[in-house]
């Protein structure tokens, strides 16, 4: 018998994929019950038509069946078959797959890509050292069998075979150390591979299942009985309607499949048509993996093709911030073959993620609008995603983000308000959203500054989370309405009366705010006259763009070492405390005494905003002095 070559793209394939070792060998299972299942699909779609193939939809099946002694596991189906053109042509050769032409590109890249997709039939040799299809087209007598070792070429010869339909016979490579190429004969392993893979293939997946049964005499043997069972589920979930699925049944496929042991706070089931078509159950987590907020955990939704899986974590369908999403997407569009770049450059795939996002938005907005109380228990587990997420995107997911943000705020110290709540209180005439940071509610409203504003009447955000100010300096404005922390050094919060008062005050202590100001040297930008601060002698303020607690934040960040950041600080005094009438009375009698008490008074300032004091030494040394 002759042996035929094969074509040579295909035997460049065959040698890359053979000889190179990964991860995702267990695929060509998949691969094989897909051809099997397309194959099952062209024939019944003709019964539909033509009488002659005499079987209905529920004579169509996929039998697994794995020999141990024989080491080979048989893969049948009674679809359409092949005659021997299709077999040298569809066998011998790797049309349009995509996966190679992306591997030509990119000689030197990881051979992954083939375990991440598979090359369809050619998969096959990697678990195989010997592979033989039998197979009877529909409307022919004649049966074939095609043999190969994926090597040398292969064999086509006329065969007996009684039904129409095909049979892949494997002959599994023999086990290595690393490598047990006879799991594929376990009967649990292959329930869990269809199951992984190929759960939702439409038609049933049928294989020989030993049950053992414990008769109640308890000196009685175990029985041992077989049954050829289904292992497929057929009918994914999220191709079902709405209404005939529960919230129950809804919960147990999130606990079942993302294997978390807590039921999702909701979740999103659309069945999408247009520009893209495509089916996505999509869920909310109650609560964030253990992992979440570390660099090991990996966003993505499962990507299914016609209910075959083809990647386990597509992390382009969702965007970063909302990372926290489990779910998977089904889409005819999308082909088996796929790698994982040609997805990057999906305009399919691209529109999905667009509608996805969309849709987990709209569906947390609805939450908050309709459900408080789950949103905010939403938010503790997530929220400080979105925060990072408008930082890290410069600003560019404002739109989508900022409605969804919440900030604990003096207006009610238990609740959190949003923005969009914030702005409908603010005062007339108010003009910033104010915001003060601390490491905790109560170190904020133990800021020199808090008491005053609090006192006129505005409402103060209370940004805790280091992040907090980074992300709405990105974001710059909520409604046209800025951001302005309450320590800002233009911050202002007087009348005009009280300004005008100010500017006098100012102006008469005008030579001993500068005297002071040389005293400090470049540690302050300016000594000022405060507008903000009640009964605190002094505050620091800061100005530009860099707040003193960003200068906090990002000098204790490991990556920042050695690049010490530093706010432009205002040493800020407060006019109707006492110790304003004594500063002003030593810059007229002992101006030694006065730049002493200016480094001091600086001192506490570092102190009051959690700043070190940069001089302990000398600092306790004027203090002593105060005291003997
Ligand atoms: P793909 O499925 O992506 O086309 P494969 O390498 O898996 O690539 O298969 C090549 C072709 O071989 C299929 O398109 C099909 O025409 C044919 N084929 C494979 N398996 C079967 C089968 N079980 N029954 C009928 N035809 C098959």
């Amino acid at each position: 018998m002759e042996t035929r070559e094969f074509k040579a793209e295909s035997k460049r394939l065959l040698d890359m994929m053979i000889n190179s070792i990964y991860t995702h060998k267990e695929i060509f299972l998949r691969e094989v019950i897909s051809n099997a299942s397309d194959a099952i699909d062209k024939l019944y779609f003709k019964s539909l038509t033509d009488t002659s193939v005499g079987m209905g939809k529920d004579d169509f099946e996929i039998q697994i069946v794995p020999d141990k002694e024989a080491g080979t596991l048989t893969i049948s189906d009674n679809g359409i078959g092949m005659n021997e053109e299709d077999l040298d042509s569809c066998l011998g050769t790797i049309a349009n797959s995509g996966s190679l032409a992306f591997k030509n590109d990119n000689e030197a890249d990881d051979i992954d890509i083939i375990g991440q997709f598979g090359v369809g039939f050619y998969s096959t040799f990697m678990v195989s050292k010997e592979v033989t299809v039998i197979t009877k087209p529909f409307g022919s007598d004649k049966a074939y069998k095609w043999s190969s070792n994926g090597v040398d070429g292969y064999t086509i010869e006329e065969c007996e075979k009684e039904s129409v339909g095909t049979d892949v016979i494997l002959t599994l490579k023999d086990d290595m150390d690393d490598e047990k190429y006879s799991r594929y004969l376990d009967q649990y392993q292959l329930q869990t591979l269809v199951k992984k893979y190929s759960d939702y293939i439409r038609f049933p997946i049928k294989m020989d299942v030993e049950h053992t049964h414990y008769p109640e005499d308890e000196n009685a043997e175990p029985e041992k009985h077989i049954v050829n069972e289904t292992i497929n589920s057929m009918t994914p979930l999220w191709k079902k309607n709405k209404n005939e699925l529960t919230d129950e049944e809804y919960n147990n496929f999130y606990t079942e499949k993302f294997m978390d042991y807590m039921p999702p706070i909701t979740h999103i089931h659309s069945k999408n048509e247009g520009t893209a078509t495509y089916d996505a159950l999509l869920y909310i987590p109650s609560h964030a993996p253990f992992d979440y907020y570390s660099k090991d955990y990996e966003k993505g939704l499962q990507l299914y093709s016609s209910g075959v899986m083809i990647m386990e974590k597509c992390a382009d369908l969702v965007p970063d911030y909302f990372s926290f999403v489990k779910g998977l997407v089904d889409s005819e569009d999308l082909s088996l073959n796929i790698s994982r770049e040609m997805l990057q450059h999906d305009r399919q795939l691209k529109i999905i993620a667009k509608n996805i996002e969309r849709s987990i938005k709209n569906t947390l907005a609805k939450m908050l609008k309709d459900d408080r109380e789950q949103y905010e228990k939403f938010y503790d587990a997530f929220g400080l995603q979105f925060k990072f997420g408008i930082y890290q995107s410069y600003g560019s997911a404002k739109d989508t983000l900022e409605d969804l943000l919440m900030f604990p705020s003096s207006f009610n110290d238990e609740k959190r308000t949003t923005l969009a709540e914030y702005v409908d209180r603010m005062k007339e005439g108010q003009e910033s959203i104010y915001y003060a940071c601390g490491e905790s509610q109560t170190k904020i409203e133990m800021l020199p500054v808090f008491e005053k504003v609090k006192e006129k009447g505005y409402e103060i955000l209370y940004f805790t989370q280091d992040v907090d100010e980074f992300a709405i300096k990105v974001m710059m404005n909520y409604k046209d309405k800025p951001f302005k922390s309450i320590t800002d050094g233009d911050a202002d919060f007087e009348t005009d009366e009280e300004k005008e008062e100010n500017k006098k005050t100012s102006e008469e202590s005008k030579e001993m705010f500068d005297f002071m100001k040389e005293t400090l040297g470049d540690k302050v930008s300016a000594v000022k006259l405060s507008t903000k601060l009640k009964s605190h002698p002094v505050c620091l303020s800061s100005e530009g763009q860099v707040t003193i607690e960003m200068e906090k934040v990002l000098n204790s960040m490991p990556q920042n070492e050695g690049k010490e950041v530093k706010a432009e600080k205002c040493l800020e005094l407060n006019a109707s405390h006492p110790i304003f009438e004594k500063l002003k009375a030593l810059y007229a009698d002992d101006k030694d005494k006065l730049a002493d008490y200016t480094k001091l008074l600086y001192s506490q300032a570092r102190l009051i905003e959690g700043l070190s004091i940069e001089n302990p030494v000398e600092f306790a040394n004027l203090v002593c002095d105060l005291m003997v």
